[in-house]
């Protein structure tokens, strides 16, 4: 009896990304990038966190390098793991750095991609159980799912678990009661903590952990590094994947991810990842950029040196 407990504990030992099949490291694929050539980017898609700001701080270079990219007719879109606000409440926040003119439509976020995905692979009017925020319940009814409300018993078909600040036990029970019954187990994403400005807290991943273990089940997990949410970003685009280029602030995910959907990437050390952490990994360094500031100016040198050689 204990050896059984000890056993399926260890079996759910949360990883950096627990739930997955294939657990990627740093060390997996983030040094199998071709020399990044800026001048070949027809579209980007930004991390937000990390990149763009941290927490409430505005990092540099955000305006100059949006600018530089409207100026080129260069389109963007912005990618977020988090499914705890609505692309809406991003695009305002992005608005109000200087922005000006970008929509819900250009952000991305686990909790929309989420709602694309099952869209894709279920009826509308498909009952589904929630357990995360109000805006991952919101994106979800706006697909066309039922969601069942809390107290009232519907047979579902879906359970969707992401990032929920109000998490507790009962909640916990009831996701695992549907699972247990057989509905098919979605989670947002697999970060298992996320950066505050109190430091690091509880992710989606470790609530995803929770129920996996509770039900002996384990998720389809949408948000980066796996390909949905480059598929999701890339189509919104109408852009080819090896002509995108991915800026992000973590290998694990923002990166790993893009290079396996076959996109260039642009590390930024704003956020998680430092000189060393890059370097150890074996990322390029000529990827690597300090801020936005830096990858801005390497931009316009390569799209310079570029204009020179075809002139
Ligand atoms: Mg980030």
């Amino acid at each position: 009896m204990l050896d059984n407990e000890v056993n399926v504990l260890k079996e759910h030992v949360p990883t950096e990304n627990a739930l997955n099949e294939e657990v990627p490291t740093v060390r997996d694929g983030a040094g199998d990038q071709p020399a990044l050539d800026l001048s070949a980017i027809d579209a980007v898609v930004s991390d937000m966190d990390g990149v763009l700001w941290r927490g409430a701080e505005v990092l540099p270079g955000v305006a100059e390098l949006f600018g530089r990219l409207r100026q080129r007719s260069i389109p963007f879109v912005l990618a977020t793991n988090n499914s705890g606000k609505e692309a809406e409440a991003y695009a305002e926040r992005l608005r109000g750095l200087g922005l000006t003119g970008v929509t819900a439509d250009d952000v991305v976020t686990s909790g929309s991609v989420t709602a694309e995905f099952l869209a894709s692979e279920y009826p509308a009017g498909t009952a589904v159980h929630v357990l995360g925020s109000a805006a991952l319940t919101a994106v979800l009814a706006r697909a066309g799912f039922v969601v069942e409300e809390p107290g009232t018993s519907l047979d579902v078909d879906v359970v969707v678990a992401g990032i929920d600040l109000e998490f507790t036990y009962a909640k916990l029970a009831r996701a695992m009661d549907h699972l247990v019954a057989g509905a098919a187990f979605y989670g947002t994403n697999g970060d298992v903590s996320l950066p505050t400005a109190q430091g690091l807290a509880p992710g989606a991943g470790s609530i995803l952990a929770a129920l996996a273990a509770a039900s002996g089940r384990k998720p389809t997990v949408m948000g980066k590094p796996e390909p949905y949410a480059f598929e999701s970003a890339v189509r919104r685009l109408g852009a080819l994947p090896e002509r995108t280029l991915m800026i992000g602030d973590r290998l694990d995910t923002d990166i790993i991810g893009a290079q396996r959907f076959g996109m260039p990437a642009a590390l930024v050390l704003t956020g998680v990842e430092t000189a060393e952490s890059a370097a150890t990994a074996g990322f390029p360094t000529e990827a690597t950029f300090g801020d936005l500031t830096a990858l801005s100016s390497a931009w316009e040198k390569a799209l310079e040196a570029a204009v020179t050689k075809a002139g």
